[in-house]
């Protein structure tokens, strides 16, 4: 059973998805009653995979994990917009580091500014996953490097594609 009847919003660039962003949906999954993750379409930062590539390996990610019915979506405007359209009372996010934090704050100040109603819920991953991040693994899959343990085996097969 579920700990709460919350619906809650992971939104993220997941470029690609990695298992440090597996392990704070398997958190969210047992303590909300549904987890939609959203994947955002426009960063700051050029995608290396397409929005396309990032949604597909998300969900082949979710049935790889048995978490079938984790809803993925992609969006376009602004993280609380997607949130209230989809009735998210929470916007879930990950915490690695101080550095983080700081951008997290930010973030989670401005969107209660602009939706009050939604609360920001931060987690930790587990301590093996603090150092991982997308960059790193777009860094060692690019150059062919092995992946194991850092994505889903599905991130690994968009990489032999030949992705470079
Ligand atoms: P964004 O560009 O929005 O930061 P990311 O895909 O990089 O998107 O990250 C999405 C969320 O997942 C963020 O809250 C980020 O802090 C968190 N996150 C990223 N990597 C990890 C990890 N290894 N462990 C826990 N949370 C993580």
């Amino acid at each position: 059973m579920k700990s709460s009847n919350l619906k809650c919003i992971y939104p993220g660039s997941f470029d690609p998805v990695t298992m440090g962003h597996i392990d704070v949906i398997m958190r969210g999954y047992k303590l909300f009653q549904e987890i939609i993750v959203a994947i955002s379409e426009v960063s700051s930062k050029q995608p290396f995979f397409s929005i396309e590539e990032r949604k597909e390996m998300m969900s082949r990610a979710m049935e790889e994990f048995g978490l079938k019915d984790v809803k993925v979506v992609s969006y376009k405007g602004l993280t609380v917009e997607i949130a209230r359209f989809y009735g998210a009372k929470v916007i879930l996010r990950g915490i690695r580091s101080s550095r983080d934090y700081e951008v997290e704050l930010q973030k989670a100040s401005l969107n209660s500014k602009m939706a009050p109603e939604i609360e920001t819920v931060f987690m930790f991953p587990a301590e093996k996953y603090i150092h991982l991040s997308s960059s790193i693994v777009r860094e060692i899959g690019i150059s062919g490097g092995d992946l194991t343990g850092m994505v889903p085996e599905v991130v690994k097969e968009y990489f032999k594609k030949g992705k470079s």
